[in-house]
């Protein structure tokens, strides 16, 4: 054995794997058990995509729902940002599946601080993921969030649209005009987040912006 796959297993020794979806052990090398593979709630890559406003519309990978919100959960807030792996290649499929065309990827940001505190930020791993996963260049920051907002789970829609008007800017010397832009993010709600930045992206320019996600919710789940 090569020291190379001898470091790689060392985390696997120290920490079993678990599905990250019910807890159980995977087969092999993976990060999710046969049973939970077959059973995830895909929404298949012939569905139309979900409607935001300001977009050519959303291509969410999975439902919402069981296992999938308690994962999603746990690498939001509970500080399992590798999730980001297999959350990422289930998009690349989902995406590559549906054929969409765009010239450049990017993510819905957080404030500087936001990120600082939890260390990462999920939308961001989910796009370097996708890109690599794709074998495309990596995402472009094209956006910034300027203030805090509150958490938009458990807020009705109007107030969510009220919550993020304004939140997000442009990035400072963004290659924005003319672009095809996907914009990623973890869940679709209501769509208000991606919504508003797809309205600062068109207003700087952009041709057309579409946008991925891992999942949907239908926003009956408090926590979405
Ligand atoms: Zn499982």
């Amino acid at each position: 054995m090569r020291i190379f796959e001898l470091l790689d297993r060392i985390p696997d020794i120290l920490w079993p794997r678990r599905c990250m979806f019910c807890g159980g052990r995977p087969e092999g090398r993976g990060t999710v058990c046969e049973k939970c593979a077959e059973k995830l709630p895909f929404i298949p890559a012939d569905n139309k995509r979900f409607p935001v406003e300001f977009t050519a519309g959303c291509a969410c990978a999975l439902r919402y729902e069981g296992g999938v919100r308690d994962a999603v959960h746990r690498y939001k807030y509970g500080g399992s940002w590798h999730y980001f792996r297999h959350f990422s290649a289930l998009m690349a499929a989902n995406v590559a599946a549906r054929g969409l065309e765009f010239d450049t990827v990017t993510f819905v940001p957080t404030t500087a601080r936001r990120r600082k505190s939890r260390g990462y930020n999920p939308a961001e791993l989910l796009a370097r993921g996708l890109c690599r996963r794709l074998e495309i260049p990596p995402p472009e920051k094209l956006l910034r969030k300027c203030r805090e907002t509150r958490q938009q789970a458990g807020l009705e829609a109007a107030a969510r649209r009220a919550n993020v008007l304004g939140a997000y800017k442009a990035a400072r010397g963004a290659d924005i005009a003319g672009k095809r832009i996907l914009v990623v993010d973890d869940v679709l709600t209501t769509g208000a987040t991606l919504s508003e930045c797809a309205r600062v992206l068109r207003m700087a320019g952009a041709e057309a912006v579409l946008c991925a996600t891992l999942a949907h919710s239908t926003g009956r789940d408090k926590n979405s």
